[in-house]
């Protein structure tokens, strides 16, 4: 090699070196976050992004998302599908967004799993509740009686070729509460893995889900709160690439002659549920941990952690009692870690 090849061949590693750290430099990810309300709820998203354009075609496509889920799901809506649903209970099909049939399917699917404690045909007993609506009240055991035979899940006829579904009994509410969240921050994950997002976290109420790493590396922490004192943490789990859900009976509740009656019933009783206070999951999907929080809680700590326990989808599971003890499940160790 003459002197002058040499002197080249420097350059030209010089010039890759330089391209390489130009490449690291412009590739460094930073921090976006966007809060916005949706489906009732505060909800957080933030995101590593190259740069502010990608971060905000992002954000937008999350904001997008959980609109589309609310605008598709919420009842109490008239301009939604689940509104239209119910309106036709008992007299025929409605035609839906295949989003809406897959949340009903995979609820479905877990009504089975969970031994009916997860029902999304709950609706007409949570109308006579009214939690969180502007006059609720107990009512009647007749007029809960009278309501648990809308409850039957075999009556939804799911037609996934024609995307229509019926609820074949007149006086039938679907009530997605339980479920669509979760359903918009798995969508929302997806969205933003398919734009190259890699590192991300989504705080949707009681549904949190992380991806790859914070940015000082170190693995995302959430806190899961005390029932009877919100503002402290009972225990702090570890979740990575996962979802964790959380559901309470101090999130939607109101009191009567100093009980206490919250917005998750027992499908089988109709009245809400006394085995737990709080309940939390990790797993892969969101929807799920979704569903599976809330049946937890009907199922209360025994029945529930031995559910949790056989089911692998469940990372972790953790229940507060009424008696105010945790109960985890076998694996819940290797996520706590306080
Ligand atoms: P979550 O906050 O996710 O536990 O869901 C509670 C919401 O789900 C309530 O506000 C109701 O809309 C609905 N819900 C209440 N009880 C049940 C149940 N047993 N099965 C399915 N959904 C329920
Ligand atoms: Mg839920």
């Amino acid at each position: 090699m003459t002197n002058k090849d040499s002197r080249r061949a420097w350059l030209a590693w010089i010039l890759i070196c330089f391209l390489v750290l130009a490449g690291c430099v412009q590739k460094q990810a930073r921090f976006y976050q966007r809060d916005f309300l949706a489906m009732d709820t505060y909800i957080s998203c933030g995101i590593w992004a190259e740069n502010q354009e990608q971060a905000e075609l992002a954000l937008d496509q999350v904001e997008r998302v959980f609109i589309e889920m609310e605008t598709l799901s919420n009842r109490f809506d008239a301009k939604s599908q689940v509104y239209q649903l119910n309106q036709k209970a008992g007299k025929g099909p409605v035609v839906v967004n295949p989003d809406l049939i897959e949340m009903v399917n995979i609820a479905l699917q877990w009504t089975e799993r969970t031994q009916g404690a997860f029902n999304i045909l709950i609706g007409s007993a949570m109308d006579l509740w009214g939690v969180g609506a502007e006059n609720p009240r107990v009512p009647e055991e007749e007029e809960i009686a009278a309501v648990l035979p809308l409850m039957d899940c075999s009556k939804i006829i799911v037609d996934v070729g024609n995307s229509t579904l019926f609820l074949s009994q007149a006086g039938m509410v679907m009530d997605l509460g339980g479920v669509a969240k979760g359903y918009a921050v798995d969508q929302a994950v997806l969205i933003l893995q398919s734009m190259g997002i890699k590192d991300l976290v989504i705080d949707a109420g009681s549904n949190v889900y992380t991806l790859g790493r914070r940015g000082d590396d170190s693995p995302w922490k959430i806190g899961v709160q005390d029932p009877r004192h919100p503002e402290e943490v009972v225990a702090l789990l570890e979740v990575s690439n996962a979802a964790l859900a959380s559901s309470g009976d101090y999130q939607r509740y109101f009191e009567r002659a100093g009980i206490l009656y919250h917005h998750i019933l027992d499908p089988a009783t109709g009245y809400p549920a006394r085995g737990s206070t709080g309940t939390t999951v990790i797993m892969q999907s969101a929807v799920e941990a979704d569903i599976l929080s809330t049946a937890l809680f009907v199922l209360g700590p025994e029945q529930g952690i031995a559910l949790a326990d056989n089911l692998t989808q469940v990372q972790a599971a953790l229940i507060i009692g009424a008696d105010g003890e945790l109960y985890g499940n076998d694996s819940l160790s290797r996520f706590r870690l306080e």
